[in-house]
């Protein structure tokens, strides 16, 4: 199958293969021809399976005829739910349809709100931009939504966890009915199936069958740690490793604050990102993870979502997520665009529910490794605490007469 099958127009074909694209990714097969013929569609897509080019190279061509935008307008919005994720999306956007004339903006929060307003201004054809910040600019007048002809919703489920959900209602009261939707999302919950009911008009549907999966390339396991050695088991696995891009996962800002400080003290350079970092400290913690520049990246899951580091070998889950869904999303950064990764869980006697959710969401039992070189003196034995496969009883031993 190449790109050019699908129907792509020539100026998108020699983007993607100045990106060295071989072929289209399944998803694209699947998005690309059914966003093209204008209908509605409901993908069930994780990161790293290429759904940001499933989505923007049919709607760049899409939008590269029609009608004019007229000032203040846009034609189609790409709705993600953090600001580095709608960077990214507008990054691809700008890679895919850098051979076309289609105008595209990107607007989150948390930066000043005149710059975008005077982006604005001219008309756009396609907007990327977070549901906060898309309605403040509604508000002050900075967007007219009369020619929107595509609307996408891109990680909804990740947009409710955020709860954008009041935002996302109140922006598709604000649209003209008569419009196209795209909706992405890693997982289905009752409440993202309500969203699809309310938003989709005869949706055709992609990728069910691989919903609520991990990645195939992403070899997991976990670690069985007492909570008070699992800094010092973090340290050991970055250093025995030798690792140098390394992303972890806290659930809390002070954790991940917590953590970084200490391994820091601990000789290993980390950063942390997460919600209560200026735009500016996050884009430099990422940029020098990227860089190399410091090996272990601490986040929570809110800003990690849109992370997005291509052969990024390695995620530790240093706690398990609260929400089960959480840890696919984790897991997902690494093993991106047909590369392997591994993904490892510190799990301490605490986080033993958690883990059993997390199996049996993914419909799979983890493999519990022990870390050959690290001799954690546990209070408890941990094995006792977390389910594992019995072994067998050895049969007890004859006394024979005479035997001391
Ligand atoms: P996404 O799931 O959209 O975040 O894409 C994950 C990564 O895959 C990105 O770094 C893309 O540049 C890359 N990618 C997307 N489509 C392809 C393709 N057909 N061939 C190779 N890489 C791709």
């Amino acid at each position: 199958m190449s790109f050019s099958s699908l129907g792509l127009s020539e100026p998108l074909l020699r983007a993607v293969d100045e990106e060295g694209y071989a072929s289209p990714y399944p998803i694209q097969v699947e998005a690309i021809p059914v966003v093209l013929s204008g209908r509605d569609l409901m993908a069930a897509a994780q990161t790293g399976t290429g759904k940001t080019a499933g989505f923007t190279l049919p709607l760049l061509q899409l939008l590269s005829g029609g009608q004019k935008v007229k000032a203040n307008n846009i034609r189609a919005l790409v709705l993600v739910p953090t600001r580095e994720l709608a960077v990214q999306v507008a990054d691809s956007v700008a890679t895919y349809g850098k051979y076309l004339s289609v105008k595209s903006e990107v607007v989150f929060g948390g930066v000043k709100i005149n710059p975008q307003m005077m982006k604005l201004r001219g008309g756009t054809d396609l907007l990327v931009a977070t549901p906060g910040r898309l309605l403040d600019l509604y508000r002050q007048n900075a967007l007219r939504f009369s020619q929107l002809e595509v609307l996408v919703l891109d990680e909804a489920d990740r947009m409710l966890d955020l709860g954008f959900i009041s935002d996302v209602h109140k922006i598709i009261t604000l649209l003209p009915k008569s419009r196209q939707n795209l909706l992405f999302s890693a997982t289905f919950s009752d409440e993202v199936r309500g969203l699809v009911d309310e938003l989709l008009n005869d949706p055709v549907q992609i990728g069910f069958c691989q919903q609520n999966t991990t990645a195939q390339s992403v070899r997991q396991w976990i670690i069985e740690v007492d909570k008070s050695k699992k800094i010092a088991l973090l340290s050991h696995l970055v250093r025995s490793n030798k690792w140098n891009q390394l992303l972890v996962f806290v659930n809390t800002k002070q954790d991940a604050n917590r953590l970084t400080q200490r391994l820091t003290g601990d000789g290993v350079s980390a950063v942390a990102i997460h919600g209560n970092k200026s735009q500016g400290a996050r884009t430099r913690a990422l940029a020098d993870f990227k860089a190399n520049n410091v090996s272990v990246l601490v986040a929570t899951d809110i800003v990690a979502r849109g992370i997005d580091i291509s052969e990024l070998p390695h995620v530790i889950n240093f706690e398990l997520p609260k929400v089960s869904e959480n840890y696919i999303h984790r897991i997902g950064r690494t093993g991106r665009a047909g590369l392997e990764g591994e993904a490892i869980s510190l799990v301490s006697a605490d986080e033993v529910k958690l883990l059993s959710d997390i199996e049996s969401l993914i419909h799979q039992t983890l493999v519990r490794k022990t870390e050959v070189g690290f001799v954690p003196t546990h209070n408890v034995p941990l094995t006792k605490l977390i389910n594992r496969p019995k072994k067998p009883k050895k049969p007890k031993k004859q006394k024979i007469k005479g035997e001391k």
